[in-house]
């Protein structure tokens, strides 16, 4: 079923995961033993992310050596196989960045054929590398174009134009949101311009960055509604489990980690970070549910523990 569907038939905010697939050479195995319990929580669906290549360098005996590596390719595989094995709607995230439109092009056949229904369409991160564009293939650079791309596909437009009978896809599009805008962006209203370009282009909802403070996600949707953006937002969460994430989060994901939730990290001993983040989640859901949001959806790492806590304490009867 649609992302969409879900959202629409849901009675109450729901809850949903993203998780990320096994560095390569991992074990699958592994990511079913999180999933195991993942799965306790009733998910409507579960999305999983995309990584493109990446350059690494490496001292060697004749000098630095440059390494072009894919860290975790297997998202189409592992959405197929939860879909297989638990019989959960997936979200596989889609990257504008590493792949040609052509390349996009078979991955959405795979998962039309795989009846996949929804996906994440979304840029990706600056990865340093920038792959060679063979002669002849083109990228998408924007995640609108990505959106426009899979949506043309849905009315039957595939990149070769003359192709015989070609049938429509009917992918339901989701893209992503920035409660404290985009990092490459000037300011909220210009993010908010090329979010609304994205909904035009047909996505259906919106997942957001995750945020720490609720009132970024409250006055996000404020503004998005202002601008005529009326589909559903779902806000983003994650929990914040060690000392080291006060610097690594805001570095990677460029987001504020609110004073209170600060000193109350850097005054704790490091066994009691996971208590600490499991409060303020806590706190954050508390808010989010008593204003009815579409859904939340948690970003996941290997550790289900801390999420199994918070969601026992919310008494959320799922
Ligand atoms: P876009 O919507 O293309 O926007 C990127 C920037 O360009 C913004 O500043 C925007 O304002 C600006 N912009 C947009 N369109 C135009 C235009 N036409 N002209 C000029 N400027 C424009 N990354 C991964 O690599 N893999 C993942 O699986 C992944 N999952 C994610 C899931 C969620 C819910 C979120 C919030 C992010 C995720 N990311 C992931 C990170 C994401 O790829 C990065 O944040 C990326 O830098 C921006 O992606 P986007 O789709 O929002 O880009």
């Amino acid at each position: 079923m649609k992302v969409i569907e879900y959202l629409e038939k849901a009675k109450r905010t729901l809850i949903s995961f993203e998780i990320i697939p096994p560095l390569r050479g991992g074990d699958i195995n592994q990511l079913f033993s999180v999933i195991d319990e993942l799965i306790k929580l009733k998910p409507p669906f579960i999305d999983v992310t995309s990584h493109a290549a990446e350059v690494y360098y490496e001292e060697t005996p004749t000098g630095i050596r440059k390494k072009i590596k894919r860290k975790r390719p297997g998202t189409i595989g592992i959405c197929a196989a939860i879909k297989n094995k638990y019989n959960i709607d997936t979200v596989p995230h889609l990257l504008c960045r590493g792949f040609t439109k052509e390349e996009t092009e078979d991955a959405l056949i795979e998962l039309n054929y795989l009846g996949i229904e929804n996906v994440l369409a979304l840029r990706g991160d600056d990865t340093s590398y920038k792959k060679p564009i063979p002669l002849g293939k083109t990228c998408n650079e924007y995640a609108v174009e990505l959106v426009q791309q899979i949506i043309n596909m849905n009315n039957g437009k595939y990149l070769e134009e003359d192709l015989l009978d070609a049938k429509p896809t009917d992918f339901c599009v989701g893209v992503a949101g920035y409660p404290e805008k985009h990092f490459e962006s000037p300011n909220l209203k210009t993010d908010l311009f090329y979010l609304n370009e994205k909904i035009k282009a047909g996505a259906e909802y919106i997942v957001t960055q995750m945020f720490f403070k609720n009132e970024h996600y409250f006055n996000f949707v404020k503004k998005c509604r202002e601008f005529g953006i009326k589909v559903p937002i779902i806000p983003g969460l994650k929990l914040i489990t060690s000392k080291s994430q006060l610097k690594t989060i805001p570095k990677e994901f460029h987001i504020e980690i609110p004073d209170e939730l600060t000193e109350e990290i850097l005054a704790s001993k490091k066994e009691n970070v996971i208590d600490i983040g499991v409060e303020w989640a806590y706190k954050q859901c508390e808010e989010l549910l008593n204003n009815n949001v579409p859904a939340i959806h948690f970003y996941i790492l290997q550790n289900v523990e801390p999420l199994r806590r918070l969601i026992k304490k919310l008494n959320y009867n799922i």
